[in-house]
């Protein structure tokens, strides 16, 4: 008789041939996560089991799977490996024992051969349950607690269903690179898209001196957060200021968010390339400020050729907040630390932009140059899935 953790996924995205590819990732993924606990993990009947831990790290082991993408429930469970019916029943009443009100009895049996059929297990260990626990009635339309009993290679035993994160595994359809600003939004926009099954690097801009370290230490801690669901992320810190300076010296003052953010999306892509992923992602949302008007989102996507995927493009800000409350990203997000694009907001942003204006006035900078530049030698931050961090120097060659 022991703990261990039952693990369910989607059956939706299961079917066909693709299932042990789903299913190999999923595995791969719980078994980085429950690592430092130094527990086995197997997959079994359609379901991934855990087990082998210590009964005190069960909780944080349990939290750590909730947020695996590809995870929809678990369960804590004891399991009687010879399925010895008298077993089960002490078990059940051992869970059973604190409860008071009604429940019933849901009993499984997988194993054909069990020479009990589910009804009958439900009475016996229902029986059983009742001459132990005088605080307890059945009910079996409405009850308050429902006992569950699976015969499978062994018996499970067990009160609750854990909801956890949904989504598929990721790894499992393609990759992406996130715009990831030290803000609300883009954390939560790369996190809708990872809960997809999309493996993220992301991209993050920087000007010092006019963004402080700490600035950039917040978008890192981010990233920290985000890698937990999304098992790692890379993310590349570019350089910014030269372009910034020079977009601010010489271009029209209502324009320059938007041809900075259109030379965001050249360099994003350029490390796309490079990094062999499908599409951008942003954290825009119609309307949200000047440069996410529909004329502005036309101007910015314009730069770039490969396709750009705004999950957030229709969502309240409230509905973004709820969302960063929800996978722990909020409290990080609003530390008061400047961005590089707050650092240069024009007063008065052009709200409605013109295609042709805003490509003659990007000309009036030599950007290839610099963009080559800032390409040369920038850090790269790999951060694991238990938030551990390393730094390199990375090159991208322009024209690769
Ligand atoms: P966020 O949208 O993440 O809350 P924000 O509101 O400060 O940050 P916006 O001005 O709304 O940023 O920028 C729109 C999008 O452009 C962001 O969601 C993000 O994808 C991208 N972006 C903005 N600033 C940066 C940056 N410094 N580095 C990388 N991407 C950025
Ligand atoms: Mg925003």
């Amino acid at each position: 008789m022991k703990k261990l953790i039952l693990v369910r996924f989607g059956e939706i995205f299961l079917k066909g041939l693709n299932r042990p590819f789903f299913i190999k990732k999923l595995i791969e993924r719980i078994r980085v996560v429950v690592s430092p606990y130094h527990a086995k993990v197997w997959f079994e009947d359609s379901r991934v089991y855990v087990a082998d831990f210590e009964e005190h790290d069960t909780d944080a082991i349990v939290t750590h799977i909730r947020k695996v993408f590809g995870v929809h429930s678990l369960s804590i469970v004891t399991a009687v490996e010879d399925k010895n019916m008298d077993t089960i029943c002490r078990v059940a009443a051992e869970i059973m024992q604190d409860k008071s009100g009604t429940f019933k009895v849901s009993a499984k049996r997988s194993d054909k051969k069990y020479p009990m059929d589910s009804p009958k297990i439900n009475a016996h260990v229902g029986g059983y349950v009742l001459t132990h626990n005088k605080n307890l009635a059945v009910d079996v339309f409405h009850p308050q607690h429902t006992l569950y009993v699976e015969i499978r290679a062994q018996a499970y035993i067990y009160t609750a269903h854990i909801m956890a994160v949904g989504g598929m595994p990721v790894g499992t359809n393609g990759k992406a690179t996130l715009l990831l600003s030290g803000g609300i939004d883009s954390p939560v926009a790369g996190w809708m898209i990872a809960k997809r099954g999309v493996e993220l690097n992301a991209v993050h801009y920087h000007s010092a001196p006019y963004t402080s370290e700490l600035a950039l230490n917040k978008v890192l801690e981010l990233a920290k957060i985000l890698s937990e669901s999304l098992c790692g992320i890379r993310v590349h810190v570019v350089p910014f200021t030269e372009i910034q300076m020079a977009i601010h010296e010489k271009c029209q003052d209502d324009l320059t968010t938007l041809i900075m953010r259109r030379y965001m999306m050249k360099i994003a892509e350029k490390i796309s390339d490079a990094e062999g992923t499908y599409g951008l992602i942003t954290g825009e949302s119609i309307g949200q400020v000047a440069s996410q008007t529909m004329q502005a989102l036309l101007c910015t996507d314009n730069a770039v050729s490969k396709p750009v995927f705004r999950p957030l493009i229709g969502f309240d800000k409230q509905d973004i907040i709820d969302i960063a409350n929800r996978i722990g990203t909020m409290e990080t997000s609003s530390l008061p630390f400047e961005d590089c694009c707050t650092v240069f907001t024009p007063r008065h942003p052009r709200t409605r932009p013109k295609l042709e204006s805003v490509e003659k006035q990007e000309k009036l900078i030599n950007a290839e140059e610099m963009i080559r530049r800032a390409l040369a030698e920038y850090d790269v931050y790999e951060v694991d899935t238990l938030g551990n961090m390393t730094v390199r120097k990375n090159t991208i060659s322009p024209f690769c």
